[in-house]
């Protein structure tokens, strides 16, 4: 990504894991332009500082930032459903090629294996992902996809057996 028009604050200084303000959650860094892509309407004036992104699912806030005093942003200050925070579908997980947690399950309930990770995986590798600007966790999703597959085949072994 270019930083033609902007000046990146300097994350440098800042702590690695933040705890939310709202729920004391460990929180990691998200890079500004993470922040600044996804959230719906931007205030005027935002000071150049760093950003955390609290993923935790029984809290509003998404981030916030090391200086106090700049503005928080919520769930509903989002152009995208937060899947961290999200309980009822469509639960986002991969938010390059929109995959849900329900299109994994569906694939591990017709033929018992998800094929969405390596998909997904040959898109990164060919440099096709956007996950800088795409998901709210600024990170790439394939942690999160192999963790909603692993739930859906104990769902699927659940219901077998
Ligand atoms: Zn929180």
């Amino acid at each position: 990504m270019s930083d033609c028009c902007s000046v990146n604050a300097k994350s440098g200084s800042a702590p690695a894991v933040m705890a939310c303000p709202t729920n004391g959650a460990r929180s990691k860094r998200v890079d500004a332009l993470t922040v600044k892509s996804l959230v719906r309407k931007l205030p005027l004036g935002m000071p150049n500082t760093q950003y955390y992104f609290c993923d935790a699912s029984d809290c509003e806030l998404v981030y916030f930032a090391l200086d106090t005093e700049a503005p928080r942003f919520r769930r509903e200050d989002l152009v995208v459903r937060v899947g961290a925070k999200e309980t009822a579908d469509p639960i986002p997980i991969c938010y390059c090629f929109g995959f849900t947690r329900q299109d994994i399950w569906d694939e591990i309930g017709s033929t018992g294996k998800s094929t969405v990770g390596e998909r997904i995986r040959a898109e990164v590798e060919a440099g096709h992902c956007a996950c800088e600007v795409k998901n709210p966790s600024g990170k790439c999703c394939l942690g999160d996809v192999t963790r909603a597959a692993r739930d859906g085949l104990r769902v699927v072994q659940d219901k077998t057996f």
